[in-house]
């Protein structure tokens, strides 16, 4: 046995570093594939970590689970149900890797003696390979929890019933647009401690739970303040998380939103952080000592408060009429793979708005030009910017090439010249 008082609890930023020293995943979540989950699970086969196929998904692609530890306590992790939402499936595959490079220190021996770890990483890989939400059925798995018609909802149950876990942690993606409350900021981790009915019982491990995210809220209150958001606690008889904790596994779900100017690997290293740090807190259960209060206060999740990128004072020229008076364009990146171009789409074009762009232009020194046709409402964000003072033909059957543009939006950035930022 390790002693208590020989094990001095990590800092957030120890964790942190620890998850750059430890780590085994060198893809972007978004651009993970089945292959490289098969390939990181090698690696930790190599590692000593047990490593089981538990199944297949509709298209036979194979469903693992790992597991590591030899305490009592029953932790189960699944990662990655909805299929275009990844980022915590490196996270699990980073947090394996690094309880067992790590196994004879003494805070994660003491993780191995009081629990055993089991993680399912990309639960619904047909849907991960296609980057879609539901799988190969086109049925969302997480509203499949009663009616089992999917393969991999009823591996996700039988994994449940035939271990009767303790705690489960329902890993998922948010919109990245989804704010922590009303202010204008990204809800780059949300939590939610779930009920196991509509009447919001409590039992003890949903207490426990309260704690346990009131502990992982904290460590991350250290890198993401105010970015920290608690997810709606609406019962949702299908879905996964509900039941399992109806079924006596009380479950936290881990949405990850998004950060504008972090990358996706920095929202993996959040998730690790935090999934140490509910760990570290069972293990040494200091838990039993934490407030309820950080879960608690955190903001609601909102929405309809940001939009990717915004160009004010815009004067819009369709169909080869400059508009009177100032018009406000809005484009929202459509959620995709990092490595595949980016599409950005025009969701509005008025007179104002109330969103507030990630990234904000002032653009009353230009008219703006959309690149294929019509500055519209459901077109590309691709757009030419000319200087008022320019002499443009609009007829012109090639603009691009008869009146080089000042500067070109594409892609979601400048890819030529620029406008003035106004946030
Ligand atoms: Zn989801």
């Amino acid at each position: 046995m390790v002693s208590l008082t020989h094990v001095s609890a990590q800092s957030p930023e120890e964790i942190a570093a620890d998850w750059e020293a430890a780590r085994i995943s060198n893809v972007l979540p978004s651009d993970t594939r089945h292959s490289d989950v098969k390939r990181y699970l090698d690696e930790l086969r190599k590692l000593g970590i047990k490593v089981e196929q538990v199944g297949l998904s509709n298209a036979n692609r194979e469903i693992y689970q790992m597991e590591w530890g030899t305490g009592p306590l029953k932790v189960f992790m699944w990662s990655q149900m909805h299929g275009d939402e990844p980022t915590a499936t490196p996270a699990l595959m980073d947090l394996f890797a690094f309880l067992q490079k790590n196994a004879n220190r003494p805070d994660v021996k003491l993780i191995s003696e009081k629990m055993t770890i089991r993680g399912v990483p990309m639960l619904n890989p047909d849907g991960a390979e296609m980057f879609i939400r539901r799988n190969l059925q086109g049925i969302d798995i997480n509203r499949d929890a009663l009616n089992l018609a999917t393969p991999e909802a009823r591996i996700l149950k039988r994994l449940r019933d035939d271990w009767n876990p303790d705690i489960g942690f329902n890993l998922h993606n948010q919109q990245e647009l989804t704010t922590a409350g009303n202010a204008p900021r990204q809800a780059a981790i949300s939590f939610l401690v779930v009920y196991g009915d509509p009447e919001k019982t409590t039992s003890p491990g949903q207490e426990r739970n309260l704690r346990l995210a009131s502990a992982m809220t904290r460590a991350l209150q250290r890198f993401i303040p105010g970015h920290i958001g608690r997810y709606s606690d609406e019962w949702t008889p299908t879905a996964f998380g509900d039941n399992f904790s109806a079924w006596g596994t009380p479950t936290i779900l881990i949405e990850t939103g998004g950060l504008h100017g972090r990358d996706e690997m920095f929202l993996v290293k959040m998730n690790f952080v935090a999934f140490m740090t509910a760990l570290n807190a069972l293990a040494t259960g200091s838990e039993a000592n934490e407030s309820t209060t950080p879960y608690l206060a955190l903001p609601l999740n909102a929405s309809g408060i940001l939009a990717h990128v915004i160009f004010r004072n815009a004067t819009v020229v369709n169909a080869g009429r400059p508009t009177n008076g100032g018009s406000v364009v809005v484009a929202v990146r459509q959620r995709r793979r990092a490595s595949f171009a980016q599409a950005f789409l025009i969701t509005s074009v008025a007179r104002d708005t109330r969103l507030i762009g990630l990234s904000e232009f002032n653009a009353a020194g230009h008219y703006i030009v959309q690149r294929f046709g019509r500055t519209r409402e459901g077109e590309l964000a691709e757009f030419f910017f000319y200087k008022k003072d320019r002499v443009v033909d609009w007829s012109s059957p090639d603009l691009e090439k008869e009146f080089p543009p000042d500067a070109v939006f594409s892609g979601g950035k400048f890819i030529r010249g620029s406008l003035p930022t106004i946030r």
